[in-house]
């Protein structure tokens, strides 16, 4: 429970080993003792005291915690309820922590990064966000910006100092600084977004070329971490699997694998599909027969796409070689394997380690955007100094600039939420989970 009343609603319910005064109950501490409905005793529970301002929310705040098990979980909660207690929205406490001003919209974002984070990495990035180092960063930034908008001021309110050129260079000056710091955060939502999201990647290939063979290697492999998703507008399995720390998201695997009747195998027209939506293409190919018709179609798909041709089955007789005429030009990955008897799976991983270098991001020590509403607020803002720039250079007045730089300092204060509407601050936790 969190706010003004809920010591109040406490002790309605909770009965203490040892009675003390709210008063003399210090904040981080732990009390041991029964709840109670009428004298009955409905668990024995630990309650923890968080005193304002130090807590979560930054109000009295108390957890009780007890064994357990739905039953009496739900009975202490319709008691907090009965005795003047209000269920919490999906993300009410942090959304409290941010509206009392204990952290900025960015951080509040990240807390929900870190509950869903599907890799170290994503949880790392989470991390650091909730530490504020991208708040620190546009905060930063903005300060730049305000001090060359102070020289602007005086110049628009104290014309008889003539000011203008100087502050023309200045606020050029500025904008080359703030652009160039604002295009790296963008860029790396590049990696920002594989961290989040896994990189979409499709197995394809013919029937019977080695699809289903080659996931379940990978599936079964120690070092892949396997979530399984519901799909929430089409009805697939989404799986995560971790590779060398790099987050893939195996599109349509349930179809591949499903796929035991000749009939329903994963054939030209279905591997188009899957292919459209892939950030990486496995192609995979029966090594122990020359190419077919379907095959090239399936070389066709992969066309000015990122992918990896594999040649499975290699413990076969050799029909097909890396070197054949039809590979030319589509990717420098090929790759041999077995699926059946585990040969060549690691030179598969090494491959996508390499296409996807993940480890040039160096989640300690730089900062990594990984929130679409953050990457578009940053595009807006250089947007904005674009615009800002050929204002100077059309040598228009200095109060239409001072316009657009304000357009600027709005754009990375929505980030932090400064300037944020309730809408979008309803949108943002509407996101979160119950009782975070
Ligand atoms: P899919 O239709 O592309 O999913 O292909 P499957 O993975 O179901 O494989 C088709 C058949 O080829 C199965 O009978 C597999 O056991 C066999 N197979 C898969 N990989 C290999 C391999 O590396 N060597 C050999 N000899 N057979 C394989």
């Amino acid at each position: 429970m969190s706010g003004k009343e809920c010591f109040k609603i406490l002790e309605k319910i909770f009965n203490p080993k040892k009675e003390e005064d709210i008063e003399d109950i210090k904040g981080y501490s732990i009390k041991y003792g029964n709840i109670v409905e009428n004298d009955i005793i409905i668990d024995e529970v630990l309650v923890s005291y968080f005193k304002a301002p130090k807590s979560y929310t930054t109000e009295n705040m108390c957890e009780i915690n007890s064994h357990g098990g739905n039953i009496v979980m739900k009975k202490i909660l319709e008691l907090c309820l009965k005795n003047g207690a209000e269920l919490a929205e999906p993300g009410e406490f942090t959304k409290r922590a941010f509206l009392n001003g204990r952290i900025d919209l960015a951080q509040a974002e990240s807390v929900i990064d870190v509950i869903n984070a599907k890799s170290e990495k994503e949880a790392k990035a989470g991390i650091k966000q909730l530490e504020g180092d991208l708040s620190k960063e546009i905060s930063a930034i903005k300060q730049d910006i305000l001090d060359v908008m102070v020289n602007i001021e005086v110049s628009i309110d104290y014309p008889e100092y003539d000011v203008g050129d100087v502050t023309n260079t200045q606020v050029l000056d500025m904008l080359e600084r703030v652009e160039g710091k604002l295009k790296k955060l963008e860029k790396s939502f590049d990696n920002g977004k594989i961290i989040k999201e896994g990189i979409k990647t499709a197995i394809i290939g013919k029937p019977n070329a080695g699809k289903s063979s080659l996931l379940n290697r990978i599936l079964k492999e120690d070092r892949a971490i396997v979530t399984e998703y519901a799909g929430t507008t089409r009805d697939t399995i989404e799986e995560f699997v971790n590779i060398n720390g790099i987050p893939l998201k195996l599109i349509d695997t349930a179809g591949i694998r499903n796929a035991e009747d000749e009939v329903e195998k994963i054939g030209i027209q279905k591997s188009k599909e899957i292919a459209k939506e892939a950030d990486l293409i496995i192609a995979i190919f029966d090594a122990s027969k020359i190419l077919s018709e379907e095959d090239k179609k399936i070389l066709e798909i992969i066309k000015g796409k990122k992918a990896i041709i594999i040649l499975n089955k290699i413990d076969l007789d050799r029909k097909l070689k890396k070197e054949d005429e039809n590979f030319k030009g589509l990717t420098d990955s090929i790759i041999e394997i077995s699926a059946l008897n585990n040969i060549g799976i690691d030179k598969v991983y090494a491959e996508i380690t390499k296409l996807f270098d993940l480890n040039e991001i160096n989640i300690d020590n730089d900062l990594v955007i990984t929130n679409i509403r953050h990457k578009n607020l940053i595009s807006k803002s250089i947007e904005s100094i674009n615009k800002t720039r050929e204002i100077i250079n059309e040598k228009m007045p200095i109060d239409l600039v001072a316009v657009y730089i304000k357009e600027i300092l709005e754009d990375l204060g929505n980030i932090t939420g400064e300037f944020v509407t309730e809408d979008i601050i309803n949108e943002i936790f509407s996101k979160f989970c119950l009782g975070k």
